[in-house]
């Protein structure tokens, strides 16, 4: 089967997803992008990882009940993925926007696998996945991720800490072995999918201009002859 992931599409816009850990900072870095592109006279559309209406309901009810498998769960967020890209970023794209996604396919590959669903079955599952034009990953190390989180909200999130694996039932010692894991099979996911690596560590505007630099050079490409005739 053809996967669309690894090949360029064909639509008038741009599609720019942002991925890494949580508090990796990649929220505020596409918050950031999009006010500047605004600025700029761009159409923007903003889309988040699991923020569609159908399946929500189903992931919330498993997730009170603890009662998804690893597999399962995988299943219900392709399914919610796949709402959001036929109706959320598809039309967007379509229409010649730029669609900035917090977080993509690839939050998938990492999260699922690290949970130990199998890595081949995982990325055939989300074949149909758009190829996104610009791929940004932020890297940083987990002390520092559960430093920025901690920070702001002292809790952290049940899935988030990877309580659901029974590894630690101390969530601080939970997240630091889960998302190892996690940081693992991004390190894997960049090479395989050529993800433009930024040092998370860096300050807020250093990470901007060099999230600004390129954008702007994807946004300048020009666009495939199909999606101008
Ligand atoms: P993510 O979306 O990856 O979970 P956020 O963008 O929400 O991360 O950032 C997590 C926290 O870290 C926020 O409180 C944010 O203000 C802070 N933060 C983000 N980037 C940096 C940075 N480069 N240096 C220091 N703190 C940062």
């Amino acid at each position: 089967m053809p996967n669309n992931l690894t090949t360029p599409h064909s639509y008038r816009g741009k599609l720019i997803v942002v991925e890494g850990i949580d508090g990796s900072g990649k929220t505020t870095q596409l918050g950031l992008l999009a006010k500047w592109l605004i600025a700029a006279g761009h159409r923007v559309f903003l889309t988040e990882w699991n923020s569609s209406d159908l399946v929500k309901a189903a992931t919330k009810l498993g997730k009170k009940k603890n009662a998804l498998t690893p597999m399962t769960f995988s299943l219900l967020h392709a399914t919610d993925f796949a709402d959001r890209l036929l109706y959320r970023i598809i039309p967007p794209l379509k229409a010649g926007m730029i669609v900035l996604a917090d977080r993509y396919a690839y939050t998938a590959f990492t999260r699922d696998v690290a949970r130990g669903v199998d890595r081949e079955w995982v990325r055939e599952l989300y074949g149909f996945a758009v190829k996104p034009d610009v791929r940004l990953y932020f890297r940083v190390p987990i002390e520092m991720s559960l430093e920025r989180l901690l920070a702001r909200r002292m809790k952290l999130k049940f899935y988030e800490a990877g309580m659901d694996m029974g590894w630690s039932t101390n969530a601080i010692e939970s997240f630091r072995l889960f998302q190892s894991k996690v940081l693992e099979e991004y390190d894997r996911v960049t090479d395989e999918f050529a993800m433009s690596v930024i040092d998370g560590a860096r300050s807020i505007s250093e990470q901007q201009h060099i999230v600004r630099d390129l954008v702007s050079r994807a946004i300048a490409e020009p666009q495939p002859q199909e999606a101008i005739s």
